[in-house]
């Protein structure tokens, strides 16, 4: 999937999550830094790829992620499978871990929010043909649907006609259905 499609899944996660879960009340410096780990969590496990939108929204990224492509394998390796999840959900814990002092934001809930975003990547991958090996290092690939031939290729006309407009309409769908809870969410937010 493209890093626009990425972003628009991890949006359409969080949409989905405030619409049918009791979000906790937060700050909405809390709320906006969830955001932007939602975004940054959402195209995250394409670290692995130097081209990727994740490292062109980071200053020097494709030299970092030149640097970084030879330890994470070839493009969706490690990165997008569980065991890459476990690692990355471990080292950002540790990067909150040392800044919770100096940040007024609840760590917690934006270290929730970034690995959901992640998460969304990974299923939104699983409907490419390629897969992902979810259970690395064993090398089998899981797709949905799991015959490959009825899945998408990256950029393709499926995914800019058919998935991408999907994706809004279900936004559009849960914020018409269930705008009472985005109302209450918008409420909860403390100054
Ligand atoms: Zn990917």
């Amino acid at each position: 999937m493209t890093g626009r499609t990425h972003d628009l899944a991890a949006f359409t996660t969080i949409t989905y999550i405030i619409a049918t879960h009791t979000v906790p009340p937060m700050t909405l410096a809390t709320a906006i830094t969830a955001f932007a780990g939602a975004m940054i969590g959402g195209l995250m496990p394409d670290i692995d790829d130097a081209t990727s939108d994740f490292w062109d929204k980071i200053p020097a990224g494709t030299f970092f992620g030149k640097l970084l492509n030879p330890l994470l394998g070839h493009h969706r390796m490690i990165s997008h499978s569980l065991i890459g999840m476990g690692i990355a959900g471990y080292a950002l814990f540790l990067l909150f871990e040392s800044m919770k002092h100096i940040l007024l934001v609840d760590l917690h809930v934006v270290w929730w929010v970034t690995m959901i975003g992640f998460a969304s990547h990974l299923i939104m991958d699983s409907l490419t043909r390629e897969g992902i090996p979810l259970l690395f290092p064993l090398p089998v690939r899981f797709g949905f649907p799991p015959i490959k031939l009825l899945r998408t290729r990256t950029g393709s006309a499926v995914e800019h006609a058919v998935i991408f407009p999907s994706l809004i309409a279900a936004n559009i769908y849960l914020l018409y259905v269930y705008y009472p809870a985005f109302l209450a969410f918008i409420g909860s937010i403390k100054r």
